[in-house]
């Protein structure tokens, strides 16, 4: 028996049929780039989100560099995230020419703490980067709160989270501005690389637009230094066959993650821990454990994938080593870091195979 973190194969399988005239038919079209599936695509994400806007990009890496761009935001300029979260959140901080500036993380939820945040703004602080780790929003209304105090920007890194929702509230619809990232292992996956960023901000969205297109609002007419980060056509056809999907796939997730909190219920095992007024869409389903290396080794030898999300906490990174941070700084995420281990769970995974994953775990 083998059982792989995510099962794309099998998630392909179950609507190939759509997924197959989806892309033929952009061939049929002929038409790339910048095209009416990208624009059907943008209206149908801005309507799930609750958004006025939504600008496609070319993954959700771009998604934060051209927000941070639109904002303004650069050299001498500081922007607050966590060390507990992708490389990406706080490397297109570094990209724009800003400085990151880390805060610790919830040691229930593992999303940034916000009793910690005030205390890190500076004069030179510029905007705010909540991640929604693993697909479980935190309270962006209370990050909104303190930005206003501060005039900071709130760009929510909802990557690991389209269809979360807080307060019955969706990821995206919050901040000042939100990303996601349609990379294949997301919740939301295309069959490459994509993104896109949401908003309620006009000014903003043709902002983006621009710079996503070197910079034009008319083609051979430059306006300002943009990139090339566009969704194309193809990507776009196939993620609006797989959007339709999405709210049932993201419940399936967290069936599955109800029934691992209860088979690991009597064990030293450390579910996911929740906010209560979060409906989290399990990105992934993190465990920890401060037995992690000899549950690594059962795992692997009873078949079952497994995967440590972050094995390295950002504030200590060798790239970001500059910054000056040391061991010790960021506790929590420090520890999340020695103990969190993410198995399977995605919506074709049967009931039979959790059982099998949790006798495993039980040893
Ligand atoms: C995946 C991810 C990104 C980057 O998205 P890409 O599409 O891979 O560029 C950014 N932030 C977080 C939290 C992510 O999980």
């Amino acid at each position: 028996m083998s059982i792989p973190l995510l099962d794309l194969k099998a998630q392909y399988l179950t609507i190939k049929d759509e997924i197959d005239q989806a892309i033929h038919e952009v061939l049929d079209s002929s038409v790339y780039i910048l095209g009416p599936q990208m624009k059907a695509l943008e209206k149908e994400i801005a309507a799930y989100c609750g958004t006025e806007e939504a600008v496609a990009v070319a993954n959700g890496t771009d998604a934060l560099v051209l927000t941070l761009k639109a904002f303004g935001i650069g050299e001498g300029d500081e922007v607050i995230t966590t060390p507990f979260t992708f490389f990406a959140s706080a490397e297109t901080i570094a990209q724009v020419g800003a400085t990151p500036v880390f805060v610790d993380v919830n040691p229930v939820t593992l999303n940034m703490d916000l009793n910690q945040l005030e205390s890190k703004i500076t004069p030179q602080t510029k905007a705010i980067i909540p991640v929604h780790i693993f697909g479980q929003m935190l309270d962006v209304e209370r990050v909104m709160e303190i930005a206003a105090r501060h005039d900071l920007k709130v760009i929510e890194d909802a990557a690991q989270a389209i269809g979360a929702e807080y307060r019955g509230q969706k990821a995206g619809s919050l901040g000042h501005a939100a990303t996601f990232s349609f990379f294949p292992t997301k919740n939301l996956g295309a069959y490459g690389d994509a993104g896109m960023i949401v908003t309620n901000d006009k000014d903003l969205a043709s902002q983006l637009r621009m710079l996503r297109f070197h910079g034009c609002q008319t083609k051979y007419y430059h306006e300002k230094i943009g990139y090339n980060s566009r969704l194309d056509e193809m990507q776009a056809a196939i993620l609006r066959v797989k959007l339709r999907y999405l709210d049932q796939w993201n419940e399936g997730r967290r069936e599955r993650a109800k029934v691992y909190d209860q088979l690991l219920a009597d064990t030293k095992i450390q579910p996911p821990g929740l906010d209560p007024l979060a409906t989290p869409i399990y990105h992934l389903y993190v465990l920890r454990t401060e037995e992690r290396s000899t549950l690594m080794e059962r795992l692997k030898a009873g078949g079952v994938a497994n995967a440590i999300y972050y094995p390295v906490p950002l504030h200590l990174q060798r790239a970001f080593r500059n910054l000056g941070y040391k061991m010790g700084d960021f506790p929590v995420a420090e520890k999340a870091c020695e103990q969190a281990l993410a198995i399977p769970c995605y919506p074709e995974l049967s009931l039979e195979q959790q059982h099998e994953i949790a006798a495993i775990i039980k040893g």
